[in-house]
This record gives structure tokens, sequence and C-alpha cells, in this order.
């Protein structure tokens, strides 16, 4: 028995109700419940001031970010990215009218094998969308070489990598833009959430426009934009959630370091591998299973662990280039992709995960060896 109450794959961060209705008070004062008002504008100042860039703009949620950015730049043609990714990537590329074009994955952090990338370049390519899985940065300079060599746009999915940083710099500052979620299950929320980055002023300024129906002023219409504005209610948990980060980010860090020494040594499971130059923030703790060494299946160790009462996810997996709403499974043409959703798994990780259920799991996942 690893734990009487259920435990899953993360749980949110909330500040407390006090806190949260303190924030709120200044909305019954203000009078203004949303378009930009002073917790959303408070929000944006010390997002940018914390993660270290230089124009950040609050939307309503990440995937509207990841839409925003892509219809921001007017993008046609074709648009290199991964299938080891959650739904909201490929979904944007698509509903942007751009076709997604897949790139398989690196076995070493999952993110998108650079070398691969060229190949899939032709006359329509317009853009790249790769995405920091996990964390785990893209290999960003090689994809700005490429980039540069076939004018092409990097737009990065950035939804796991708030407040990481890459020699101390944020993560936020590579490509054209980023965006980045603040949705209830990421490591810092606004309960439903998120922001585009990027250092291009004309660009920021489009896209400011672009979550805002397009709107340039009371008489000028000049995108066709949509309705992706955060907030004050969303804004208030975001204020009170960043007071909390730091300490909860060092939180998950303690439990990140249980699992990994926990796991150690056990052959056929693959632990993440920190690399020294990334301050991470770990979101997720990703193992990927070799049967022919561990013995069991990523879906054995799922089951076990689910008659324990730990509810782990399958991420990601299926993959997006399987997925029926785009029609054929073309899955076969990213086989790296392909085997690590067939055997990886998300183990739980949030601030307030107590440390003797992490040893449970981890006894789980050892005493079948
Ligand atoms: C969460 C997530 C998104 C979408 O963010 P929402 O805020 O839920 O809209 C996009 N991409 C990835 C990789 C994500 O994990």
């Amino acid at each position: 028995m690893v734990t009487k109450d259920k435990v899953f794959v993360t749980s949110p961060s909330m500040p407390s109700y006090d806190e949260y209705i303190q924030m709120i008070k200044k909305i019954w004062i203000n009078k203004m419940m949303t378009n930009g008002g002073e917790l959303h504008n408070e929000l944006e100042r010390k997002l940018s001031d914390y993660l270290g860039v230089d124009s950040l703009a609050l939307t309503s949620n990440g995937h509207s970010a990841l839409e925003i950015a892509l219809q921001s730049m007017e993008l046609k043609g074709e648009v290199i990215t991964t299938p080891f990714t959650f739904v909201s990537t490929t979904h944007a590329v698509v509903r942007s009218g751009l076709k997604p074009i897949f790139c398989d994955i690196k076995k070493s952090d999952y993110t998108i094998d650079e070398n691969l990338i060229e190949n899939l370049v032709t006359e329509n390519t317009c853009a790249i969308l790769p995405v920091h899985v996990f964390g785990n940065v893209c290999d960003v300079e090689s994809i700005e070489r490429i980039a540069r060599k076939y004018s092409l746009k990097v737009i990065y999915d950035a939804a796991h990598s708030f407040g990481e940083r890459i020699y101390g710099s944020s993560v936020l500052n590579f490509g054209d833009a980023s965006a980045i979620s603040f949705h209830a299950t990421k490591v810092f929320n606004t309960v439903e959430g998120g922001a585009i980055c990027t250092r291009d002023e004309n660009l920021y300024n489009i896209m400011v426009q672009y979550r805002n129906f397009g709107i340039q002023d009371a008489e000028n219409v000049s995108h066709i934009g949509t309705n992706a504005k955060m907030s004050e209610f969303h804004a208030a948990m975001g204020l009170c959630n960043l007071r909390h980060y730091e300490h909860e980010r060092k939180k998950r860090k303690k439990i990140a370091e249980i699992y990994l020494e926990c796991l150690d040594g056990i052959r056929g499971i693959k632990i993440p591998c920190y690399k020294e130059e990334i301050t991470y923030n770990y979101a997720y703790f990703p193992i990927v299973i070799d049967k022919s060494i561990y013995g069991y299946s990523r879906d054995d160790v799922f089951e076990w662990l689910s008659k324990e009462n730990v509810f782990c996810r399958k991420y990601f997996y299926p993959l997006t280039n399987s997925l029926e709403c785009y029609g054929k499974d073309l899955s076969e043409q990213t086989p790296i992709a392909k085997e690590i959703a067939n055997s990886i798994l998300c183990l739980p990780l949030y601030a307030d995960l107590d440390e003797n259920s992490v040893m449970c799991i981890c006894e789980v996942i050892r005493k079948r060896k």
C-alpha cells in the first residue's frame, strides 16, 4: 500500500483563500474586470522582470498564445514541428491554416532532432515550432542557424519552461517568439492563462492587438484577431502564486532529487539527466522503461502504481501525428518519437507531494527487478 489518498501526477499550486480574497478586493474598487486592468498590468510587469524578458503579453491561455504567435506573423505553408507534445501545439498550426511537418525527436531529451530538420525544409516551409518538452531546452543554436539559412521563423512552445534559464539567461529569449502556459496544471498558474514573449517590438505590438480582436484604436481594426485577454481575476491568482513560486520550485527540486537517488541504477529505467547550464523548474519527472532490459512494460508499471492509488500520466502518448482528427497515422515517420511515446511515464511531482509517497513509488518500481 503506497498511500491511502490518491496521488495524481500533479496538484495545482494555490495561495491561501484569504490571500486571494485580499488581492481581488482591488477589482471591486477599480470596477474593472478585464481589458488590461491594474492587476493584469502589474502581473505583466512582474513576470517580465522575474522571467528576464523584454516584453511579455499575457493571454487567456497557452494555446491562444501559440495561435497568436503563428497568426500575427502572417505565415503561410508548412511548419516543421514535433509530434511528441500536447495536442495544443499541432492544433495551433492546423487552426492557423498551416500544415504541420513532423520531425523526429532525440532519445536523449525528447526535443526535436535538430539534425533532421534540414531534410524536411521545402520551398513551402515558413517556420519551425519546437517544444522545450518537460523543460528540456531544445538545441536553440542549431535551430537558429537553420532558420537563418532558410529565412524561417522560429516559434517555441515554451509551455513547460516557466522560469527556466540557460547560462543564466531566460530560455524565452530564443527564436522570434515563445508561448508559455499558466494553466492550473503548470508550475506557475493563473487558473487558465498564458503569455507570449518576443524581442521584436513591432511584432509585440501586433500580438497585443491580436489578443483583443485586432483592434488598433477606437475606429481602426487592423487585424483579424481573436479574444485572448486575461481577466483581472486570473491575474490576481497569478500575482498571489508568483509570491510563492521560488519556494515551491525548491520543494519540487527536492522531490526530483529523491526520485533521482531512489531510481538510480535500476536497469532498464532511464531517469532525467539534468544539464549543468540549465536552471530547471522541475515540472515533470518522466522515466522511460526499456522492456527488453527491465522485463516489464510502461503499461505494467502504470497498472501497478494505479493499484496503489498512484495515477501517473503517459505523457506524451499518443503522438499528435497519429491522432484521428488529422486523418492519416503518420507516426511511422517518427520512429524515435513512437518508441518513446510507448515507453514513457510521468511520475507524480508537485510541491506538496510527501517524501514518503515518493519513496514508496520508487519501491514499487525497484522491487520488480
Ligand atoms: C499546456 C500546454 C499547452 C497549452 O497551454 P494551455 O494553457 O492549456 O492552453 C501547449 N503546449 C504544451 C506542450 C502544453 O503542455
